[in-house]
């Protein structure tokens, strides 16, 4: 069951129309809203999203979409308003912040302390000196995001047994993950997992009455926290096998599949 709106958002109707199986879909964003690289968004598609998400809210029988992201807050935060997201709870930072647009507050995971916090900072900058070509991803307070000018390749060889091998001698509870463009240094107990957990707390959601939609491995944790899981096509081979649904379409096109398959 829904949390009650805030005053903010003042429902024109019941969400928990008996027409709709599912309260709210958490939904991945890099590869399934908007594309894995930069280039520019399919705004017709992110606008009938949004549209979607209006729906649910003035007419409560489809479910709203929120997101559950890697991406910092703010990326998250400015993606979240595009597609309409009034009331649920957005996961982002891989679970390291759940912001609440109730409130607008955000909420660090309580686990995260000064020093995990110092150590996502300073292991920044040691993958800076340390590896010519590098760059991080801006925004995230206790990950850090390694990219490198000459593409994933050498991430993949050269740098991230390097820095498994430094997490390991610093002692540091923090692992590292090579995704499809970049190395991803979290802390080992913040994950999407926790973010969802979370957020699913906060916002009073039944898991039975849950969707979701991803592309990677990294949105395993969305599988294991709602009732119907669903992918794009280009999603990878790993994540596929555990959807309920893998849309013949890709990305956005996807996302709108699948959610015309949830009311
Ligand atoms: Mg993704």
């Amino acid at each position: 069951m829904r949390q009650a709106y805030s005053s903010r958002y003042p429902p024109a109707v019941s969400t928990t129309s008996p027409s709709s199986r599912f309260d709210a879909v958490f939904c991945d964003v890099d590869g399934c809203l908007s594309p894995e690289f930069f280039g520019p968004a399919d705004t017709a598609k992110i606008a009938a999203v949004s549209n979607h998400n209006r729906r649910a809210h003035e007419i409560g029988d489809v479910p709203a979409v929120t997101l559950c992201t890697g991406r910092p807050l703010p990326f998250a935060d400015c993606m979240a308003r595009i597609v309409g997201v009034r009331d649920l709870p957005i996961v982002c930072e891989g679970g390291v912040w759940v912001l609440d647009p109730t409130t607008y507050r955000w909420e660090m995971d309580p686990s995260l302390t000064h020093e995990h916090l110092s150590f996502a900072s300073a292991f920044g900058r040691w993958a800076l000196d340390t590896f010519p070509g590098t760059y991080l991803e801006t925004g995230k307070s206790a990950s850090v995001t390694i990219f490198h000018e000459d593409g994933p390749d050498d991430l993949r060889e050269r740098v991230l047994p390097a820095v498994e091998r430094e997490i390991a001698e610093r002692g540091a509870p923090f692992h590292a993950a090579m995704t499809w463009t970049c190395i991803n240094i979290e802390p080992a107990f913040v994950s999407k997992a926790t973010g969802l957990d979370r957020a699913i707390a906060r916002a009073r959601l039944d898991p039975a009455r849950l969707a979701g939609i991803g592309d990677t491995m990294s949105d395993h944790p969305i599988r294991e926290r709602v009732a119907y899981f669903a992918c794009p096509a280009n999603a990878s081979d790993a994540i596929k096998a555990h959807a309920d649904y893998v849309s013949p379409l890709e990305r956005a096109d996807a996302v709108l599949d699948i959610l015309s398959r949830l009311s």
